[in-house]
């Protein structure tokens, strides 16, 4: 089974690669890269990581994630014998494989003090993690350090303005996929994910709010009006989740564990009962594959001509020679019959069909 984040999207990914291989050529597809964004402690690297289904990140109440994370998902091919491989690979220890998630987790910690030093210090150079696995979709998230306000530690006094540049400078680009992570036991609409998720995607064409800690919310408030966009409207909407908590954490609960809990946790709340299509990390995948999948059908087009041209210069190039490379026009009129054939099925999933596409 793929991981949630993928999980629709990963077969026609590779459908259309093997098609692009028929070419002799790969690698056709660039997909956004997915941010997360919000206040310190809003639980940003806990949905990145539950959205890869892996326990490999740095979590805390304090500030953990110090520096930016680039974290590449690398499509692997299963072994012959049918087993699975997945490891790690920082770029600063070349061909030092982790097998061990959590040994991942432990170098991101002391490669963040490298760099940050040991006193909660911030700094803009990346780590760079690979993960390979047969499992996941090729695509880059990236972890950021989060908004805070007052200097603690070895931080400079312009702590917050530095951040700020910092997580700028990762999602003003027009293809980045922003997840606005906002804590539901904060003041909503006052949220720092929606405030500078809004500078940088002023329309909100790229931009999903997430709201994290539903099940911690002040008795007697919830969340309802702000998921359905009444307070704060959204393009792509909200969704709310349940990761686990710092005791979790500390109890080393698993992340399959966490995601029985919540579902349980919407489908026995009354208020988010009737709104399960915004409820839960799977929703959030589901979000996410669809926008991913969208995407693949904007650059479809653009993917055929590409083969049209090609078939022209095969065309002239057999006009000039004749016989000599009959075979390859015919070749080249054959591929590009298969991927008509196979963005027309495609393009029928993407309209018709969403519920195929579930996470779960
Ligand atoms: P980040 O600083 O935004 O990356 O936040 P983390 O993912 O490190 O989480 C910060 C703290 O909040 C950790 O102690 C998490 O266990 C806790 N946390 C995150 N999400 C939730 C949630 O949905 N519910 C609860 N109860 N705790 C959460
Ligand atoms: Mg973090």
């Amino acid at each position: 089974t793929a991981t949630p984040l993928g999980h629709s999207v990963i077969p026609m990914v590779n459908k259309l690669q093997d098609i692009f291989a028929q070419l002799g050529s790969t690698s056709v597809i660039e997909l956004p890269q997915v941010a997360v964004v919000g206040s310190q402690s809003s639980g940003k690297s806990s949905v990145l990581e539950a959205l890869v289904g892996r326990d490999f990140l740095p979590r805390g109440s304090e500030i953990c994630t110090r520096r930016p994370l680039v974290l590449q998902l690398v499509q692997t091919k299963r072994k012959p014998d049918g087993t699975e491989e997945e490891y790690g690979e920082f770029l600063h220890l070349p061909k030092k494989r982790f097998y061990d998630f959590s040994d991942i987790r432990r170098e991101i910690q002391a490669e963040t003090e490298r760099q940050a030093g040991g006193n909660k210090g911030v700094s803009d150079r990346q780590i760079r993690l690979k993960i390979y696995s047969p499992k996941v979709l090729d695509i880059t998230l990236v972890d950021l350090p989060g908004i805070t306000k007052v200097p603690v530690g070895d931080q400079p006094s312009d702590i917050e303005a530095r951040i700020r540049t910092m997580i700028l400078s990762y999602i003003k680009h027009p293809s980045c996929l922003i997840l606005a992570v906002t804590p539901a036991n904060s003041d909503l609409g006052n949220s720092d994910a929606l405030q500078i998720a809004g500078t940088a995607d002023p329309d909100g064409y790229r931009t999903i709010g997430v709201i994290t800690k539903l099940d911690i919310m002040d008795r007697g408030t919830d969340a309802r009006n702000f998921l359905l966009g009444k307070v704060i409207p959204l393009r792509l909407g909200y969704v709310g989740v349940v990761n686990r908590s710092q005791e979790d954490i500390i109890q080393n609960r698993s992340i399959k564990d966490a995601l029985v809990y919540e579902e349980n946790f919407f489908r026995s709340h009354p208020v988010y009962n009737g709104l399960a299509d915004r409820c839960g990390i799977p929703q959030l995948a589901k979000k996410l594959n669809q926008i991913l999948i969208q995407h693949i059908k904007t650059v479809l087009p653009a993917l055929k001509s590409r083969i049209s041209s090609a078939l022209v210069a095969v065309a002239k190039e057999h006009a000039s020679y004749g016989e000599i490379s009959e075979s390859k026009a015919g070749q080249g009129a054959l591929l590009l019959n298969i991927l008509t054939k196979y963005s027309e099925a495609f393009a029928s999933i993407v309209e018709g069909k969403n519920e195929q596409m579930s996470t779960s």
